[in-house]
């Protein structure tokens, strides 16, 4: 069905009954009535869309036992068992994924490195992961669900091609074809940190919280949009690439060509140059965390004052999103989020000063140093999401 010809009562049905099925997972086994208040829907909403979720055994009821003088109350919860489903991330050096159950445990997980980021080594990798993983749980070959991947840059996850990704040097490179032609499986495929986001909404610190954003930090920024309640990409997969937020025309170049983004400013490449320029060069970001955190001499404070400028243009770029979205908290994530100490605290002055009105104080901010295989494992919530989100009877 094209998008077109989805009726909006519809597209309303699959996001309300994937919050269901997110809900019951991260809060089961949770009754009806609970569920309802929750997600703050009266409970004829929640019976109308529970069947699809029951019939296709997505779902269980059961019977608890009563506490003390009550009735027994009916409980739903997942039925992990269902299926497995194949999750997978497609980074720069390595392909790393997971296989889980549909309650998103991790029953498997494995990583191949890569010899370049070629499409073709790197779909070829990530088919073989596929089947290594696979080969991991022959019992539940007839139940694989499908597989889903995160991969960096503007995704468009409808037709499953990566449409541009500086990180990887891909242009318009078809993700899902390649690999459902090599898997058999069904295939989806969205921007890494929207798997993040997903992952982040299911189990982590975006649990509850209906507006947010996942900022990741290191050798790019990246960041995936949850807005009310919903993952959001914008018109073609593009929302979100607060790393090219456009800061400073005299600033140095960007990995997109163009001059002076967030990215160039508050990326790791731009804390090495700011090391170069005062002398005190550093092979890597590492080392000049270390130096940073050392004790005294001048080399120290230069290194502490590369992540303060690092922390403050993040600031400025964070206030841009906060004072456009209103948003209720932003994760902090991304291999870069360790150094936190380091910069944090000019990011933090940079977005109250910059903040309009409540923007800043409405905002938590959170640092979720990212455990490895929470990108995969959002990936394989992408496809249970919507297989969830498609039980439409
Ligand atoms: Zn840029």
């Amino acid at each position: 069905m094209s998008p077109s010809k989805i009726r909006f009562s519809e597209l309303v049905g699959e996001q309300t009954r994937a919050e269901i099925f997110a809900t019951v997972l991260t809060a089961g086994p949770i009754s009806r009535t609970q569920l309802a208040q929750r997600l703050g829907l009266v409970p004829s909403s929640v019976t109308r869309m529970l069947p699809p979720l029951l019939e296709h055994d997505y779902l269980r009821e059961a019977d608890t036992a009563p506490q003390g003088r009550g009735r027994p109350q009916k409980m739903l919860h997942v039925n992990p068992d269902k299926h497995i489903v194949v999750g997978m991330k497609i980074g720069p050096a390595q392909v790393s994924g997971v296989v889980t159950d549909m309650a998103a445990n991790v029953l498997a997980r494995a990583e191949e490195p890569i010899a370049d980021c070629t499409p073709k080594t790197a779909l070829s990798a990530a088919a073989a992961l596929t089947s290594r993983l696979l080969s991991e749980a022959p019992e539940a070959a007839d139940r694989v669900l499908g597989l889903g991947v995160g991969v960096s840059g503007h995704v468009d996850s409808a037709s499953g091609v990566c449409r541009y990704s500086a990180l990887l040097d891909w242009n318009k490179v078809d993700v899902a074809g390649p690999l459902r032609e090599a898997t058999g499986l069904p295939v989806v495929v969205n921007n890494d940190v929207n798997t993040l986001v997903v992952a982040e909404r299911w189990f982590g610190q975006g649990r509850g919280v209906d507006s947010f954003a996942v900022v990741t930090v290191g050798p790019g920024i990246g960041c995936g949009l949850l807005l009310d309640g919903a993952l959001f990409s914008g018109a073609t997969g593009l929302a979100g690439e607060l790393g090219h937020l456009p800061l400073d025309p005299a600033g140095p170049m960007c990995s997109c060509g163009r001059r002076g983004c967030l990215e160039a400013l508050a990326g790791d490449r731009a804390v090495l140059r700011h090391l170069q320029d005062a002398g005190v060069p550093c092979a890597t970001i590492s080392e000049a965390v270390d130096l940073a955190r050392s004790s005294g001499g001048s080399a120290q404070t230069v290194a502490r004052s590369a992540f303060a400028e690092a922390g403050s243009a993040l600031g400025r770029g964070l206030a841009g999103m906060c004072n456009l979205l209103n948003l209720q908290k932003i994760i902090i994530a991304g291999e870069g989020a360790v150094a936190h100490d380091l910069f944090g605290p000019a990011m933090s002055q940079a977005l109250e000063a910059h903040a309009f009105s409540t923007a800043a104080r409405d905002c938590d901010i959170h640092v979720d140093p990212v455990r490895h295989d929470l990108w995969a494992r959002g990936a394989a919530c992408l496809v249970i999401r919507d297989a969830v989100g498609a039980a439409i009877s």
